[in-house]
């Protein structure tokens, strides 16, 4: 069969040479094809993937209403940096930053806050750390102290975009272990990591891997008794990629945000529970005298001024619009309705699993709509199975539910997670637990190991742990 029959506007998808040869993966190819063919092309290799609904281990969003669909379909061709032809879109980047600096109870004055929109916490945590680096860095310069040592002190329990912001900054990474005892970041053991060299301490709002919260309030104490007692200056940056919206509505009391002294820049996934779909984080910055000048960039784009504080230069304008679009429609109601009614549902879904035999929670309380919990006592001696054979299992059933081991010094646990967002009923809660129920069931009846429990077993022997099967 020659490949050189073209299609036309009458040939059948299926009838096309395009569907009986394999897909294109090196080179451009040569002919044109009809958008139909193309399309079933790419969408006939992703269908197969995970419903996004069904994926709990995402913190992303899989669900916004048609509204805001329509909204962002519709502005999918806006770049945001073309400020001078669609200067509302500027406009409504600074109105999304006012709401979230106040949000975060920023003592701000004036008519707008300092901040920055970014394409996820990634570039939010980014700008966030870069700014107290050059802040440290100016005030060694002034002080005629070298400036050629930088460190940042955080948990283990990070996420991996410190490790790059490190690394492309060349920033020491101090990390505080999180062990059985301490399994938030131990204010105690934050300052005995920082010196004069500290460019700030970054505590995390909605730990990833657990779930989790540092405590601000206690580091933000201690941290003042330190830097008073020391002369230092060390501020805090809150990653709160996911507790940045949530802890404003689920828990408006617990102070972790600006009410707190030191904490001079906070980030957030506007994509995770700022309720947009993905492509969107925001930075804020206590005021303006903390966001360095160096990192604000004037460039005469097509003939008139825009000032820009960011990694990327274009970017989607769709998410923004999506985000300004949910705080209209939501109001400061309507996102708490949602996220309570995901704590509900995680809180839910937490007894159950804590009540299953077979489980154990890693936690007692939940303090974000997400938990983890590992196979229980009696199950790591006994289980034929490991939790990732579970994880095999209930994605038979379409679930994504992830398993993995925590960080290290407590990498000897594995565990499993729930994300519950909007998009969470439950129904589906109970469709799940059942999932859950039937999976174990299943794992319970096989006479023989599976391969990563043989391998779990394997690797504990040689830690010395005796199994008495
Ligand atoms: C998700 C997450 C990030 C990275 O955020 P993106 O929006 O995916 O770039 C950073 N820190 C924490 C704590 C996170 O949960």
């Amino acid at each position: 069969m020659s490949n050189t029959k073209h299609p036309t506007a009458t040939t059948a998808v299926y009838g096309s040479e395009e569907m009986v040869h394999p897909a294109p993966t090196m080179t451009i190819p040569e002919k044109s094809t009809t958008p139909e063919i193309a399309y079933r092309m790419v969408k006939d290799e992703t269908y197969a993937e995970t419903q996004p609904r069904l994926n709990l281990a995402t913190f992303v969003t899989t669900y916004m209403d048609d509204h805001a669909t329509r909204l962002m379909n519709e502005s999918i061709a806006i770049n945001y940096i073309d400020q001078t032809e669609y200067p509302r879109v500027a406009v409504i980047t600074s109105r999304c930053i006012n709401m979230i600096a106040n949000l975060w109870n920023s003592p701000e004055e004036g008519e707008s806050k300092t901040g920055a929109v970014g394409i996820g916490s990634s570039e939010a945590c980014m700008l966030g750390g870069v700014a107290a680096w050059l802040r440290w860095r100016k005030r060694r310069m002034d002080e005629g102290k070298p400036y050629d040592k930088p460190n940042l002190v955080m948990s283990t329990g990070m996420q991996v975009v410190w490790e790059k912001f490190c690394q492309l900054w060349q920033i020491e990474l101090r990390q505080v272990p999180l062990t059985s005892e301490h399994r938030t970041l131990s204010p105690k053991e934050a300052l005995k990591r920082c010196d004069e060299n500290t460019i700030c301490i970054v505590p995390i709002a909605g730990v990833t891997w657990t779930g989790l919260n540092d405590d601000i309030a206690t580091l933000d104490h201690e941290l003042d008794a330190y830097n008073k007692m020391t002369g230092y200056d060390i501020p805090i940056h809150v990653d709160a990629a996911s507790g940045g919206f949530i802890l404003p509505f689920v828990n408006p009391e617990w102070k972790w945000d600006f009410r707190l002294k030191w904490v001079k820049s906070i980030s957030t996934s506007g994509h995770k529970f700022g309720l947009v779909y993905p492509g969107l984080g925001w930075v804020v910055w206590r005021d303006k005298s903390y966001l360095p000048e160096e990192m604000s960039f004037s460039v005469n784009y097509l003939g008139s001024e825009v000032t820009q504080v960011g990694l990327n230069f274009s970017r989607p304008a769709a998410q923004i619009l999506g985000q300004y679009y949910n705080f209209i429609r939501l109001g400061w109601e309507g996102y708490r309705d949602i996220q309570q009614n995901s704590m509900t549902i995680a809180r839910y879904c937490h007894e159950r699993i804590g009540k299953m035999e077979c489980f154990e929670n890693y936690a007692d309380e939940v303090v974000n709509p997400l938990f983890i919990w590992s196979l229980s006592k009696e199950y790591t001696q006994k289980a034929k199975w490991t939790l990732f054979d579970l994880q095999d299992k209930l994605q038979q059933s379409g679930w994504m539910v992830p398993a993995y081991t925590l960080p290290k010094d407590i990498d000897d646990i594995v565990v499993m997670r729930i994300v519950v967002r909007q998009g969470m009923s439950r129904d589906m809660a109970d469709m799940l637990l059942r999932d859950i129920e039937n999976a174990v069931a299943e794992l319970d009846k096989l006479k023989h190991p599976t391969p990563s429990r043989e391998k779990y077993e394997r690797q504990e022997r040689q830690h010395g742990r005796v199994f008495t099967h």
